[in-house]
């Protein structure tokens, strides 16, 4: 036998007797990996080693349309060390709990608008940030007319669970009083209004374009001279353009008309005039990716990030079919949002740095 071959052989029996050794001492070598991983993970608070700055958490870059890879529309924010929610869609709170969003520090969820895809992860955020964020007053819902009645039915429908968890874990854990959600009501008039102001930090509202599901809103971010503009669910709206007047980030929905009217046709194809309606109504109150790429030209934004897609993407292949002439129209980056994405804008610098939170 040559020396090559020889040498491949021994190789290929050394491999062997290692993976025979792994596969022997597996419990062993699963329980040394899991307490390292373990020791690195659980209480650790990522969040805190952020630079001071703008952080936007893509915890649910989908839409009503079930994908595997992305929740309900939800964006996490943390601006400094203070934490938001803006919508909290159904899987949202998984992905913000995988990617360290600091779930203690979670002073307000702001909701853009009542339609449930925006509002199905609700309960499930509720009980984390009380338990898991040991809160000893109810987290504050924010939200158009209505927001009452959607967080008065949600601390009704966990009420049996929390008496569970306060019996188990004792009130100093979950704390009776920390319980729940309350209620806040947003009015904004036509040219918008600040919701929240304290030094540096400044959230703006506007009024959306998304009738019957009305009033919806649309918002602007702005903390230590780094800024985010967030659509909400909306038709085209030259206002939202004005609003984001050269921020960092707009982040934008975006429905594709042509794929969501191939998808009708396939519908009325297979008999199914329901689900063709649907299909048929939805893209009057949406945007096009071509009409975000114009808002965020117009806006002079420096990076646009679409999310709440529809359809959504299966896979990068299809991203540049779904964009269709939206690169044409904006000078600017376009990035398709996916979940587990940080888009940080730290405080005294320009960069837009976009992480994956979720490895
Ligand atoms: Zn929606
Ligand atoms: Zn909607």
């Amino acid at each position: 036998m040559k020396l090559a071959a020889r040498i491949a052989v021994g190789a290929l029996a050394l491999a062997l007797a290692a993976g025979a050794g792994a596969y022997a001492f597996r419990r062993d070598l699963g329980d040394v990996a899991f307490a390292r991983a373990a020791q690195h993970t659980v209480g650790r608070d990522r969040a805190a080693e952020l630079p001071d700055g703008l952080h936007i958490y893509l915890c649910g870059t989908g839409g009503p349309m079930p994908d595997a890879a992305r929740s309900g529309p939800c964006l996490g924010v943390l601006a400094g060390q203070r934490a938001f929610v803006f919508d909290i869609g159904s899987g949202g709170m998984r992905r913000l709990g995988r990617m360290g969003f600091p779930m203690a520090r979670l002073e307000r969820v702001y909701l853009t608008h009542l339609h449930s895809d925006h509002f199905d992860g609700l309960g499930e955020l509720m009980l984390q940030a009380w338990v898991g964020g040991g809160r000893h007053a109810p987290l504050s819902v924010a939200g158009p007319e209505g927001v009452a009645e959607v967080v008065a039915g949600f601390n009704q429908a966990y009420r049996i669970d929390s008496g569970f968890r306060t019996a188990h874990h004792g009130a100093d854990v979950a704390d009776p009083a920390g319980y729940g959600a309350v209620a806040e009501t947003l009015t904004i008039p036509p040219e918008g209004a600040v919701v929240f102001r304290e030094g540096e930090f400044t959230i703006t509202a506007i009024p959306a374009h998304h009738a019957p599901a009305s009033p919806a809103f649309s918002f602007r971010i702005d903390y230590r001279g780094r800024s985010v503009a967030i659509s909400g669910d909306t038709a085209s709206n030259p206002r939202f353009a004005r609003l984001s007047e050269g921020v960092d980030v707009m982040l934008h929905e975006a429905l594709s008309r042509e794929q969501v009217s191939v998808m009708e046709r396939a519908a009325r194809a297979r008999a199914q005039p329901g689900l063709a309606k649907i299909l048929l109504d939805i893209p009057g109150y949406h945007t096009t990716p071509m009409e975000a790429a114009r808002l965020a030209h117009e806006a002079r934004a420096r990076t646009l990030f679409l999310y709440h897609l529809v359809p959504p993407p299966r896979a990068r292949l299809f991203n540049a079919a779904f964009l269709a002439d939206a690169p044409q129209l904006y000078d600017g980056p376009i990035r398709i949002g996916e979940d587990g994405m940080l888009i940080t804008l730290a405080a005294g610098e320009d960069a837009v740095r976009v992480t994956n939170a979720l490895r």
